[in-house]
């Protein structure tokens, strides 16, 4: 099978970037057709295969941005992009490496130490090194200001006690940062006393217990920190920091193409199979605008600009699309339920559907977002 990736006609790419897209396609089709992988929706987020994250490391599709002195490509956003495009766009197994590629390695070259940044990067772009998201917690999520992970200071470092949750792929992941609370809630500065840490999850203390989605898969965790000792060489950044940390990092986790394209490999099988006529042609229309828009964020990546109003409309815009192309094809399918690669398809984005719009900041709370930076609030 084909993989119908997204640039096929409708994206201005330079020359560089179509010779880098055909070469990356072709890589992957040839994976489907040699059965290396099966094409599925979501599997930025649960498709654990650290074989083909190698893979992709050996081709110099893993820490792209990266500069040279730090072990990695030092290439460009939009190459970058391009690449996470037909990744998601075949419907790879890619969560192994993804947080850590998308936000660690830039968080690490924006806050971190030169020598956190050699101790992690290199790792990274060789896709040895995966990376959870340490935020949210059991009464903390949109308003992350609540933690209460707390960290003391002792000799040589700080002891952290709290509870992560939601915690992606932390049972597969070498580390996160840790969002903790360092100094006491001020109610008039919410945001301050705040601080960000690495804590390397095989740490004495560190323990991690699944979470089982509906679906009976296990992607989710939470992370019990208990007494957790991180020396001082793994502060990231400053102490009192950390709220200008994390939302540099959710920056990056909200700005790229698999906002709108977790269910991409849904839409393909409808088209493929015809189902569906014009009204799947206005999802695909609703796409193609979203990946415009979304190349147009990574451009503004790529000059470093602050795109963090313009990626929460590629979110809100683009969860919701993910979202409806799962209920277009719930619909379609079911007075006849077509082959079994549809139907698995259609399963897991029905399943999947529910956490396209909550996670890495509602879209309520981006929609709050928006309207701030328009001054309508
Ligand atoms: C699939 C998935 C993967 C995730 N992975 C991770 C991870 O790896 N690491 C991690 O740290 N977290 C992760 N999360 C957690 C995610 O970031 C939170 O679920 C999200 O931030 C919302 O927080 P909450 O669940 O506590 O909901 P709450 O914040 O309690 O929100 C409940 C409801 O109230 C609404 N609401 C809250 N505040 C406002 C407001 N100011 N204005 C308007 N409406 C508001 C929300 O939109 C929502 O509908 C993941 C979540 C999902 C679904």
């Amino acid at each position: 099978m084909a993989t119908t990736g997204v640039g096929t006609t409708l994206i201005p790419d330079s020359t560089t970037l179509s010779g880098l897209r055909a070469e990356v396609r072709a890589f992957l089709d040839e994976a489907i057709a040699t059965g290396r992988f099966v094409p599925g929706v979501d599997t930025w987020l649960g498709g654990y295969d650290p074989q083909l994250t190698a893979a992709l490391a050996e081709r110099g599709w893993l820490g792209m941005t990266i500069p040279v002195e730090y072990g990695g490509h030092g290439r460009t956003f939009m190459e970058r992009f391009v690449v996470t495009e037909e990744l998601l766009a075949a419907g790879a197994p890619v969560s192994a490496h993804w947080i850590a590629d998308r936000q660690a390695a830039p968080s690490l070259l924006q806050y971190g130490t030169e020598a956190q940044k050699q101790r992690y990067l290199p790792r990274i772009t060789r896709g040895e090194l995966f990376w959870a998201i340490g935020m949210s917690e059991p009464d903390s999520g949109s308003d992350l200001a609540s933690v209460r992970t707390r960290g003391e200071r002792v000799e040589g470092g700080w002891r952290i006690t709290g509870t992560k949750v939601w915690t992606s792929g932390a049972h597969h992941a070498h580390a996160f940062f840790a969002l903790v609370r360092t100094a006491p809630l001020d109610p008039e500065h919410r945001h301050a006393g705040l601080s960000r840490f690495i804590v390397e999850l095989d740490s004495p203390g560190v323990e991690i217990r699944p979470i089982l989605s509906m679906d009976g898969s296990h992607h989710f965790n939470e992370v019990h920190l208990d007494d957790v000792f991180v020396a001082d060489d793994l502060v990231v950044g400053a102490i009192g920091d950390g709220w200008a940390q994390v939302t540099s990092e959710l920056s990056y986790e909200r700005s790229g193409p698999e906002r709108f394209l977790s269910t991409y490999r849904l839409l393909a099988a409808l088209t493929e199979r015809g189902l569906g006529g014009a009204e799947t042609g206005a999802y695909v229309a609703r796409l193609t605008a979203l990946h415009h828009m979304s190349t147009a964020v990574a451009g503004g990546l790529q000059q470093h600009a602050d795109v963090s109003s313009a990626a929460a409309v590629v979110k809100v815009l683009g969860t919701a699309l993910e979202g409806d192309i799962a209920d277009l094809a719930d619909r379609l399918t079911e007075d006849d339920p077509g082959d079994g690669e549809l139907q698995d398809l259609v399963r897991r984005a029905v399943y999947h559907r529910p956490g396209f719009t909550l996670r890495g900041g509602t879209n309520e709370v981006l929609l709050g977002v928006i309207a701030r930076e328009l001054g309508l609030r």
